[in-house]
């Protein structure tokens, strides 16, 4: 028996007739772009995050890009991004011609907030916070940082949907809470989507514009706009998803506390929980010595894992303009060359669970 990293289809079979009947009330609708299956789904997703607006877009990519924009950063701006994240993050900043200001990663993989305020300048003009594999960035110290330089904050959600920090959900804390809904995410369409969430009704109002070719009554475009749109179908499906999301952190977590008990192997470094935020494990990273030697051996045991993320994006050859080395990042260069992501999904079997603990114990 194989154990599968991830397994989609099994995720899809969960709710299959509910996703069923939630596609085909779309395509028979004959509405398929800015309809009232993407009204609905905004609505519930702000309510159910406890935000004023949500604005849906086509990916989290965008959402970030958007972000960035609608704050009025641009060239020669400065924003501060955690080194060990997602190239994505990354794009956020730079597709805007922004200047990505790395900073290195904590002991919970996530931006070290003790580090931000030495790379502030003249110049920064947000903090990017990305809560990584789904654990929370320490928001009360990063909260502080922004509002003593006058600074923005922006949440890369991409990972953490439902997760919150001091009991306040991730997405509320800054100024916009960017989402993706990439099928692995905890919440996830079947295709692309992503989307903004934000307390700021200017804000808000301009991000609308932004994602419909910069227009709110049709051809009277405001604003130079691009075309970035959560369709219709996706929004029908994730209305289905987000009415489980709750299970699925649930499960994950579930899945996370049999490895967080069970693996008992001092070769194996789990990973450290913050004790103020939550996490809800959209991956599950250990650290080894040797990566190459502990994915080998898993496979060879029939277990497929992953690494999050080989290549960190100030290592990324299109950001090699910035002259970066694996030196300039300590703990992100440790992350990128050490991690191991181990398999873990809301519809993953306990049997194969039980699995991955045994042979990572006899590793
Ligand atoms: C997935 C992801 C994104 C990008 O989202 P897409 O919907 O794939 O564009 C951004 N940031 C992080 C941390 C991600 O994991």
């Amino acid at each position: 028996m194989m154990v599968e990293y991830t397994s989609l289809k099994r995720n899809y079979d969960l709710y299959a007739s509910e996703y069923e009947e939630a596609a085909l009330r779309v395509l028979r609708s004959g509405w398929y772009i800015l309809g009232p299956e993407l009204e609905k789904f905004e609505e519930e997703f702000a309510d159910r995050m406890g935000v004023k607006h949500c604005i849906g877009v086509n990916s989290g990519t965008d959402a970030l890009i958007l972000a960035v924009r609608a704050l009025e950063i641009g060239e020669g701006d400065e924003v501060i991004v955690p080194a060990g994240t997602y190239i994505a993050s990354v794009i956020g900043v730079t597709e805007n011609k922004a200047i990505p200001v790395f900073v290195d990663s904590d002991e919970y993989m996530c931006i070290n907030a003790e580090k931000i305020e030495e790379k502030i300048t003249e110049k920064t003009k947000a903090i990017m916070a990305v809560h990584l594999y789904g654990q929370a960035c320490d928001m009360d110290k990063i909260k502080k940082i922004a509002d003593k330089y006058s600074l923005k904050v922006i949440e890369d959600c991409a990972q953490c949907h439902g997760a919150s920090f001091e009991n306040k959900i991730l997405g509320s804390w800054g100024n916009v809470g960017c989402f993706s809904f990439y099928p692995t995410k905890p919440l996830g369409a079947l295709g692309d989507g992503g989307a903004l969430l934000t307390n700021d009704d200017k804000l808000a109002d301009k991000l609308r514009m932004l994602r419909n070719y910069g227009s709110k009554i049709k051809y009277h475009n405001e604003i130079e706009g691009v075309n970035t749109r959560l369709d219709e179908l996706q929004a029908a499906v994730l209305r289905v998803g987000l009415k489980h999301l709750d299970e699925g952190n649930k499960k994950r977590i579930e899945i996370a506390t049999m490895y967080l008990n069970g693996i008992k192997n001092l070769k194996v470094k789990l990973p450290a929980l913050r004790e103020s935020g939550s996490h809800v494990f959209h991956l599950f990273p250990v650290l080894v010595d040797d990566q190459q030697k502990f994915q080998n051996y898993l496979l060879e045991k029939g277990i497929k894992t992953q690494i999050h993320y080989p290549i960190p994006p100030y290592m990324s050859a299109c950001y090699r303009k910035y002259e970066y080395s694996w030196e300039d990042y300590e703990q992100a260069s440790y992350i990128a060359k050490h991690e191991i992501s181990l398999p873990i999904y809301s519809a993953m079997p306990m049997e194969e669970v039980r699995k991955v603990i045994e042979c990572v114990n006899l590793y």
